[in-house]
């Protein structure tokens, strides 16, 4: 059924999608569990070959950062908590696509546990002022 009008492949291929829906997915799934390992093991062997790549992409999806030495750059940035710049310095991703600051490791894990327990935090230091 190959046609030559593009709007009725595609209407052809919509429709096939459709009906073939869940056969097709079940056998992707019995495809993904029968070769898991292989396809996770190519997946690291291709991060670890194309490490710059594979970066630069989480970043530029995550943060909206260009390039790799634009996060080397911002990473010698001084914590925008503590103040200091540490060796694990990270970038505080709160907002998809962009970032909020650069912190030391030790500031981005205790804002996290602060972000959690906030209300709880709050109400405590409040017992303490009434
Ligand atoms: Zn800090």
């Amino acid at each position: 059924m190959p046609y030559t009008d593009p709007e009725r492949a595609k209407e052809y291929h919509r429709q096939y999608v459709h009906k073939y829906r869940e056969s097709h997915n079940a056998r992707a799934r019995a495809w993904y569990a029968a070769n898991k390992d292989h396809i996770k093991s190519r997946s690291t062997e291709w991060s670890r070959n194309h490490r710059e790549r594979a970066h630069t992409s989480k970043y530029k999806y995550r943060y909206g950062i260009q390039s790799i030495e634009e996060v080397r750059q911002l990473k010698t940035n001084p914590c925008e908590i503590c103040g200091l710049v540490k060796k694990r310095m990270v970038i505080d991703h709160k907002i998809h696509g962009t970032y909020r600051g650069i912190l030391c490791h030790q500031c981005n894990t205790q804002l996290g546990w602060y972000e959690n327990k906030k209300v709880k935090i709050h109400e405590y230091v409040q017992k303490g002022i009434n």
